[in-house]
């Protein structure tokens, strides 16, 4: 029997919709598991599981499936995502009347539930930028992202300091805070053992110091949206009281039907509107989150003249790639070429003088002796083109390509192809006739054994 904090209980009984037996009864039950599926990038996965109410494209599973073992996921065909935190597609549908021309930040990323959520929402004029601070955890936010196939979200590695280089950059910021995670003690056995009343106060700190130090970064009458999985006050409420204390900023209202049976509250001190989501009361975990508007008046950084780098010759020699035209084609690293929209070119200019970019655009590759060789991230791109040449596998073809392994496939056509399961590009191979060679970067593979059985 999972037994909880009493002093978080206590704590809770402060919340007049809380209701002690059946959260705790709800905590002796599994956790839910949902997906996300992917807007553009269709498949058969899930399509006709129960929807979760406040997400168009959450869908609850009736078991966990190993998801390692599924091409389809391999190929950001759908995001493993916890139902509560799909809330924020709701938020944004109400605080946002154009989704076109937004800066957009993600400031706590990793893994990338959020973000991929964001991207899916936002028009391809709009730019998400998804940083992480931890760099390990910033290359597994790269890899989903990269999944997930948006030339317009980019990735970015900075603390989040950094950000106060860009005065009145951002539209949109989205703080989903480190925390103490109590949202997770069904999900997570480590959060449970870890948890205490210390570690709640430290998280209230960095969660200040964090909110403090990408402020400058919002514009004036921009939004901040803040999110936590934990149910202390002092992570959640109390944050939205020190907010509207330090800060000129207001609270936003969302609606929210009834059916949804989310806890409306309002903070003790600055009445400002937040939305908990408790496992007895939704099918999902432990979740907060707020909207507010930043009203203090902000000066914006000014860009510097701008020139476009375009690159003609890059863009004939890799321009078959992709779908999309009218794109700019720069060089974003040593012998690697990115493409994107080129309303973001001055974006990227800029923003590689202050923050250590991780991705930006859609990378296309390099220019090989006699052939282009392209980007492995291409083949995951929504902007793939039609033309390109595909062969289709199936289950066990395709778990072998990602794999690494000794595929059983004759591709008689010489060249590049891209693997693709039910529709689904999930990398390169080139065939040389009599033999293929996979070009999945190593750090993509899977490593889990499978079994025979698997293949199927
Ligand atoms: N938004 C993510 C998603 O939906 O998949 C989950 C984010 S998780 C709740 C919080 C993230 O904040 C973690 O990835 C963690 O590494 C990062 N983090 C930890 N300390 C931080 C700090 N001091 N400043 C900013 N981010 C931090």
């Amino acid at each position: 029997m999972k037994v909880l904090p009493q002093s978080l209980i206590n704590e809770l009984h402060g919340i007049a919709a809380f209701d002690e037996q059946s959260f705790l009864a709800a905590h002796q039950q599994a956790a839910v598991t949902s997906v996300r599926l992917h807007p553009v990038k269709h498949s058969a996965a899930f399509q006709g599981n129960e929807q979760v109410p406040w997400c168009r494209e959450g869908r609850y599973l009736t078991e966990r499936p190993i998801f390692t073992l599924d091409p389809a996921y391999h190929a950001g065909a759908y995001y493993v995502q916890e139902a509560s935190s799909m809330f924020l597609q709701y938020v944004l549908q109400q605080v946002l009347t154009d989704t076109r021309n937004l800066r957009v930040l993600d400031l706590c990323a990793a893994p990338g539930g959020k973000s991929t959520l964001i991207a899916s929402m936002l028009h391809s004029s709009s730019l998400l930028i998804s940083n992480e601070v931890i760099r390990t955890r910033a290359s597994i936010l790269e890899e989903n992202m990269t999944r997930w196939g948006y030339m317009n979200t980019w990735v970015t590695s900075n603390d989040p300091r950094t950000f106060s280089k860009l005065p009145g950059y951002f539209d949109v910021i989205v703080v989903d805070a480190p925390c103490s995670g109590s949202g997770l003690f069904r999900k997570d056995e480590r959060a449970l053992e870890e948890w205490s009343e210390a570690n709640v106060q430290l998280c209230s700190q960095r969660q200040q110091r964090i909110l403090a130090d990408v402020w400058p970064a919002l514009k004036e009458d921009g939004i901040l949206v803040y999110a936590t999985c934990s149910y202390s006050p002092q992570e959640d409420e109390e944050i939205l009281d020190w907010l509207c204390a330090e800060f000129d900023i207001e609270s936003i209202q969302i609606n929210v039907p009834e059916s949804f049976d989310v806890v409306s509250v309002i903070s003790p001190m600055q009445k400002a509107n937040g939305y908990r989501f408790f496992p007895d009361k939704v099918k999902g975990e432990g979740f907060f989150i707020a909207a507010l508007r930043k009203k203090e008046g902000t000066e914006t950084l000014r860009q510097a003249k701008f020139k476009s780098n375009s690159d003609k010759k890059i863009a004939q020699q890799s321009g078959h790639l992709l779908q999309a035209d009218d794109l700019v084609y720069v060089h974003t690293g040593d012998d690697q070429v990115s493409a994107m929209n080129p309303t973001h070119e001055p974006d990227w200019q800029l923003l590689q003088q202050h923050l250590f970019l991780r991705k930006a655009g859609l990378i296309l590759g390099s220019a090989g002796a006699k052939e282009w060789i392209p980007a492995h991230e291409v083949a995951l791109s929504v902007n793939a083109a039609k033309e390109l040449n595909y062969i289709s596998v199936n289950k066990e073809q395709a778990l072998k390509f990602l794999k690494k392994e000794e595929m059983p496939l004759i591709v008689s056509e010489r060249g590049w192809h891209v693997v693709s399961y039910e529709g689904l590009g999930l990398g390169w191979i080139k065939s040389l006739g009599n033999r293929i060679n996979n070009y999945l970067p190593k750090h993509w593979r899977i490593r889990m054994e499978i079994t025979d059985a698997d293949w199927a």
